[in-house]
C-alpha cells in the first residue's frame, strides 16, 4: 500500500475518533496536516509518497548514473554524445516525444551510440500533473511510440515532468510496464549558469547509487559540454564509475 493510501487511512480514522469524541474542529486540522503531506508527495520524489519512484541505486558500489531530460536537442544533444563518445561513458536519456518526432536520427544516434531512451512524456506540459489517467495514458503510450519508430526499441523507463506525480503517474505507468524514475542529485544546470557551480553542486551530494539528473535540452551546447567534462573529471578523481541506468539498478 502507497503512504498515500496509508495517510488517507490514518487521516480518515483520526477525524472519526475526534467526531465520536465530540471535537469535530479537530478534523481540520487532521485536513490540513494531510494536505500538507500531500503536497510535498507530489511535489518530492524521494519520498515516493504515491508509489515505487525509483531515485537511488541501493547498490553500495561506487557508481553513478547521468540521466539527461528534455531532448534530443539537435543544437545540444550531438555535442554531448560527441563528448561521452570520447569519454566511452553510457547515459540515460529521457526524451519528450514531440521533440521525438521531429528529431528521429539524432534519436537514432542516442541509441545506437549505447545510451538509453527513456519517456518524459509527449509535450512536457506545465500542467500534466494535473491530467486524469486517459490523458496521461496518451502522454506516455505516444511517446513510447514514436521512440520505438525512431529507434527500435521501447523504453522501460518514464520520468514526469518536473518530477511531479499523483496516484494517476503509477497507476498508468504499471499499465503501460515503466518504471516511474526520479534522481537523488539535481544539478540545477539549466539555472546555475556556470559549469563548475553545477559540478561542485553534484559532487557535494555524491552516495554510491547516484542518479544524477541534467538536461541536453533547453541549454546551450558549450555550457553542458563544460559541465560533463568538468562533471566526469570530478567523479573520476573521487572514484566513481558513470554506469547505464538499467545496470545501476539491476
Ligand atoms: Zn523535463
Amino acid at each position: 500500500m502507497s503512504r498515500y493510501r496509508i495517510s488517507l487511512l490514518v487521516a480518515a480514522l483520526l477525524c472519526v475518533l475526534e467526531v465520536a469524541r465530540g471535537q469535530p474542529a479537530l478534523c481540520w486540522a487532521i485536513l490540513t496536516a494531510l494536505t500538507i503531506l500531500v503536497g510535498l508527495g507530489v511535489a518530492w520524489p524521494q519520498l515516493s509518497f504515491f508509489g515505487r519512484f525509483i531515485c537511488r541505486s541501493q547498490n553500495s558500489r561506487r557508481q553513478v548514473a547521468l540521466t539527461f531530460d528534455d531532448g534530443p536537442d539537435a543544437r545540444s544533444t550531438p555535442a554531448l554524445l560527441d563528448l561521452l563518445r570520447q569519454e566511452g561513458v553510457p547515459a540515460a536519456f529521457f526524451c519528450i516525444g514531440q521533440r521525438v518526432s521531429g528529431e528521429r536520427e539524432l534519436t537514432a544516434r542516442i541509441c545506437h551510440e549505447g545510451h538509453l531512451l527513456g519517456n518524459h512524456t509527449y509535450h512536457h506540459s506545465n500542467f500534466t500533473n494535473f491530467f486524469g489517467p486517459g490523458r496521461l495514458r496518451q502522454e506516455l503510450q505516444t511517446t513510447q511510440a514514436v521512440i520505438t519508430a525512431a529507434a527500435g526499441t521501447a523504453p522501460t523507463y518514464f520520468r514526469p515532468p518536473m518530477g511531479l506525480s499523483n496516484p494517476f503517474v503509477f497507476y498508468v505507468a504499471r499499465k503501460l510496464g515503466l518504471q516511474v524514475i526520479g534522481w537523488s542529485i539535481r544539478s540545477l544546470d539549466t539555472r546555475i549558469t556556470d559549469p563548475e557551480r553545477v559540478t561542485r553542486r553534484v559532487v557535494a551530494r555524491l552516495l554510491p547509487g547516484a542518479i544524477i539528473l541534467l538536461h541536453d535540452g533547453k541549454i546551450p551546447a558549450e555550457r553542458l559540454v563544460l559541465t560533463v567534462k568538468s562533471l566526469l573529471v570530478k567523479l573520476r578523481e573521487h572514484g566513481y564509475e558513470v554506469v547505464r541506468l538499467d545496470k545501476l539498478l539491476a
